[in-house]
């Protein structure tokens, strides 16, 4: 079926069909012309026929016999009329034998033009007797007689000869006439196959367009019924996401609402352990509460930043994070953090270094405690994660595109392909013993990442485990001043 694939365009099909009508119709005109070449052949001409000869030939026959009869009786004047009529037709027949209707022979037989003129010259010769039948002699009459007598033969010889040949005698189909049937015939057995195949052409194609609208039919019952359950499926997922939406929005104001809750408890700690710290009311006995007070400190400040951090990832979530944008200098941002982390960095046998302010100043427009807080959790990532001996650089300017950048690079213990693409999630920590001696909640780089965004920045990552990590906060264009 595969072949008649172009029956599928309904043009072609036109077109056929067409074709199939015009073709019907010069089949019909052509069998219409045939039929009627054929009675025509049929039709008996009998000027045409070789009983023309034999008329002839009678006609002579009588001009003979009124000879034969006034040689007898000269003086006979019906007779002398007789004679003279009988001479006029046979020489009338003669000649219409000899020039036919449209002045031409009408026979082609071999010997018959010299036999029609023979006969000519004979009535030729005969004229200036039978003009003057009055005073023919007997015997001029008797010379006459016998010599039409002699030539009459040979016209029945040539009208036999027709009679019995049917390539002249005119009442068969000619040679010619026989080829154009044959030719007509063929024509016709050609145009009726040509018809009989675009007709079966025609048929498979409608047959096999049938099959097709049914199978589409199916087709379209399937996907009506895939629609109805995709439908269904749409207006679940549409319930179980406004229902994760509602669940978000609730997990959003618990963690609001107990962050604020747990600050207040927390500032009390934190003032209390401060003073006691100090020892504001006295010294504190036995000493060793004064470790214990030292600690009680420092997990109410790890406590306190956990929940500052986590208040403000809620915050952001929620759309309730602004930003309290102004013109700021990159320098101080950065020499915040690494003032911040000096003591922290010596400790840990780390060298901390504040890289040189370009000229002129990269100044931006953007939130200082903000930027603040992205440098000081990169840079305290930066030495938590890079062991004695290593180093960290905090650095800042302007990148090849324009746009102000901050890096905080070290030498610690890197991040791998793998977990690099996971630590910007909340709660993220990467499993290994360097992370697991330190304090952290993994809220610190999903917070860097949230405030860039803020800021319509981005955080990169450039870092292979052993090698050290490469961190850089890239700020809009349009916020470079
Ligand atoms: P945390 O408070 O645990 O540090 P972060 O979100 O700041 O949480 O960091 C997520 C994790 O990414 C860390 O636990 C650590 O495994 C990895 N990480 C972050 N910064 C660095 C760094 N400079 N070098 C190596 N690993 C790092």
């Amino acid at each position: 079926m595969t072949a008649l694939r172009f029956l599928y365009n309904r043009r072609v099909r036109i077109t056929l069909l067409s074709l199939l009508t015009f073709l019907t119709m010069i089949a019909a005109v052509v069998t219409y012309l045939a039929d009627k070449e054929r009675q025509a052949a049929a039709r008996l001409d009998f000027s045409r026929s070789p009983w023309a000869i034999a008329a002839t030939e009678v006609e002579a026959l009588r001009y003979s016999h009124a000879l034969n009869l006034l040689a007898r009786t000269p003086d006979d004047p019906a007779l002398r009329r007789e004679t003279l009529r009988r001479f006029d037709t046979t020489w009338s027949r003669v000649d219409v034998l000899k020039h036919g209707p449209e002045g031409k022979p009408l026979f082609r037989l071999p010997g018959y033009p010299e036999t029609l003129e023979a006969f000519d010259k004979v009535l030729n010769d005969q004229d200036p007797l039978i003009a003057h039948l009055d005073k023919a002699t007997p015997d001029e009459l008797r010379a006459a007689y016998s010599q039409i007598n002699k030539i009459i033969p040979r016209l029945r010889e040539a009208f036999l000869t027709m009679l019995t040949d049917p390539n002249y005698n005119g009442m068969r189909s000619s040679a010619a006439q026989n080829e154009l049937e044959a030719r007509l015939g063929l024509l016709l057995i050609g145009l009726d196959t040509l018809i009989i195949v675009l007709f079966i052409l025609l048929i498979t194609e409608i047959s096999s367009t049938q099959r097709l609208l049914r199978h589409s039919d199916a087709m379209v019952a399937v996907l009506r019924e895939r629609e109805a359950e995709l439908a269904t499926l749409h207006a679940a997922s549409q319930q179980a996401r406004q229902q994760a939406e509602e669940a978000n929005n609730a997990k959003t104001a618990f963690l609001a609402n107990m962050s604020h809750e747990l600050r207040t408890p927390l500032h009390s700690i934190l003032g209390f352990s401060e003073t006691i710290k100090r020892a504001s009311f006295g010294p504190i006995q036995p000493p060793r509460y004064a470790e214990y007070v030292g600690h009680i400190h420092q997990s109410a400040e790890h406590l306190f930043s956990l929940v500052e951090d986590l208040l403000s990832l809620t915050r952001i979530e929620a759309r309730q994070y602004t930003l309290n944008e102004t013109r700021l200098d990159l320098a101080a941002p950065c020499r915040f953090a690494v003032d911040l982390l000096r003591s922290k960095a010596e400790a840990g046998g780390i060298s901390l270094t504040l890289g040189e302010a370009p000229a002129p100043p990269v100044v931006i427009f953007a939130d200082l405690r903000t930027v603040r807080q992205c440098v000081l959790n990169l840079a305290n990532n930066a030495v938590k994660f890079t062991p004695a001996g290593g180093s960290v650089s905090v650095t800042w300017g302007v990148n090849a595109e324009g746009e102000a950048e901050i890096t905080v690079a070290d030498t610690g213990i890197g991040i791998s392909a793998d977990e690099q693409g996971s630590v910007f999630d909340p709660f993220y920590q990467v499993d290994h013993g360097l992370a697991r001696q330190h304090t952290g909640a993994g809220l610190g780089l999903p917070l860097v990442k949230s405030l860039i965004e803020l800021h319509g920045g981005r955080v990169t990552l450039v870092s292979r485990p052993g090698d050290g990590s490469r961190f850089t906060l890239t700020f809009p264009k349009d916020r470079l001043i």
